[in-house]
């Protein structure tokens, strides 16, 4: 019988505010334990919570940037449950009444199609602290890393509209676009400020039954969480199809086998409205002035780039994938360089360039200034491609023009007609062998003239200019 996968993720986003959600402590990493802590976010007695404005505006941004509704009234609750890494006993988390329902995020499928990823709802919540097992001669021992305890999440939940582990790597990835684009977050998995755990349950297709779902958690990739949902599926139709039955638990993704294996639940508490926590009011008007915070999404400006700049759909994705990538494209483009060349250029060789010497495009390495200036010497013809890509190579920290360095280099080009006919005059009265062979059809005779031309020049004539000059020259 085929089946059919049925899976909803939720993601743990930390946000970017400066401090923790309910205390001002700075919300940033660090490697010495223990460092940005009070008697709020390690709950001392007396501990009084406050909730943080930064961290309210930046959750319902990240709303916005989903299309959510954000509820007018939004609350707090104690999600109880008993561990080391949550001294109180509980933790602040918005169960029963969340900061935004629906949103959305379209992706393209295995088959390419478009697909409607439906959002559920997000909520706010603290992070618990860190527990750290080391062991100390013979003994092992727990250590509580308290940094991150309190520090400010938005949990985004979906939808099981996710079927296969290709839904769930592009979702992850549309998702982090769009929070990048709103900077509310860094969304990265690699270092834990974004965390996905997988729903996964499989069914008849066609069914609109479920069987019984597994939680898989421990992905530090968005490709881990393609590789551990498609290993799940697999899981759960083999024991389906061998007559077992899964049972609701929760497994580990274990990175360096490939496999999933069983964890011990936590116990889980109810969730009980949290007295102390002030309810969440949401007025249209600040709604209304929040989404104005709001830049043009992915979306939209893929759209605009392929109508305005004309750019290929691909050429558009790559361009608008990443806000600053998206902003420099426009900078470089406004400035009077072709637009695809300019796309082309910053794809085909800014990417490369950049990720070999280790350094991002918003930060000013290369401005877009300096790389317009490049792509204006490159498109008029003033230094070829192996000049523009050492030009490139000497621009990086520089703060010099292109211009600046193709004159230090005397890398320009010879464009003058006048001056390259003179080259070739010599060179042809110089090889009256090649001459003859190119009068009677042979091609190659045509390669080696411009080859000696290309070297007397010292390679600066423009060898594109030179073969049309030649082949005036060579007509009976
Ligand atoms: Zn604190």
């Amino acid at each position: 019988m085929p089946y059919e996968a049925v899976i909803g993720l939720e993601i743990h986003v930390q946000l970017n505010s400066p401090t923790k959600l309910f205390c001002d402590c700075a919300n940033a990493f660090t490697e010495k334990a223990n460092v940005h802590i009070c008697p709020t976010c390690i709950w001392l007695p007396g501990a009084v919570v406050q909730l943080s404005g930064d961290a309210l505006e930046k959750a319902a941004l990240t709303c916005l940037a989903f299309g959510c509704d954000i509820s007018e009234r939004s609350a707090f609750d104690q999600k109880v449950y008993y561990y080391p890494d949550l001294p109180k006993g509980y933790q602040l988390s918005q169960h029963h009444r969340p900061l935004a329902t629906g949103g959305w995020v379209d992706i393209a499928a295995e088959d390419g199609s478009e697909r409607r990823i439906r959002i559920h709802h997000i909520h706010m919540e603290e992070d618990v602290a860190r527990l750290v097992h080391e062991t100390e001669g013979r003994r092992r021992i727990g250590l509580v890393d308290f940094n991150r305890a309190g520090a400010p999440l938005v949990e985004i939940v979906t939808e099981p509209d996710i079927r296969n582990g290709h839904d769930a790597m592009a979702f992850l990835r549309a998702l982090r676009t769009r929070i990048r684009y709103a900077k509310t977050a860094e969304c990265s998995m690699e270092s834990g400020t974004m965390r996905c755990d997988a729903n996964i349950s499989i069914r008849p297709a066609g069914s609109d039954r479920f069987f019984s779902k597994v939680e898989v958690k421990n992905m530090n990739s968005v490709r881990a969480v393609g590789n551990a949902v498609t290993y799940e599926i697999s899981r759960q139709q083999k024991l389906i199809e061998s007559g077992e039955a899964v049972v609701t638990h929760t497994r580990l993704w274990d990175p360096d086998k490939n496999v999933t294996t069983p964890m011990r639940d936590k116990f889980e508490g109810p969730c009980i409205p949290d007295p102390a926590v002030a309810e969440i009011l949401m007025d249209e008007k600040r709604i209304e002035a929040l989404r104005k915070q709001l830049p043009e999404m992915p979306s939209a400006k893929k759209e605009r780039f392929v109508r305005d700049y004309g750019l290929g759909g691909e050429e558009a994705s790559l361009m608008s994938a990443e806000r600053d990538v998206a902003d420099y494209f426009e900078t470089v483009a406004e400035k009077g360089v072709n637009a695809r060349f300019a796309a082309q250029w910053i794809s085909g060789r800014l990417f490369p360039f950049l990720k070999e010497k280790n350094r991002e495009i918003g930060e000013g390495a290369i401005t877009a200034d300096q790389a317009a200036g490049l792509l204006g010497l490159l498109e008029n013809e003033s230094v070829n491609a192996k000049q523009g890509r050492e030009i490139l190579a000497l621009l990086i920290d520089s703060g010099k023009s292109a211009s600046d360095i193709a004159d230090e280099k005397g890398y320009r080009q010879i464009t003058s007609r006048d001056e390259l006919s003179a080259l070739l005059d010599a060179v042809m009265a110089e090889n009256p062998d090649a001459v003859a062979n190119l009068r009677a059809g042979k091609k190659q005779a045509s390669g080696f003239i411009i080859g000696q031309a290309m070297q007397q020049s010292g390679g600066k004539a423009n060898p594109k200019m030179l073969s049309e000059l030649l082949a005036e020259k060579s007509k009976p």
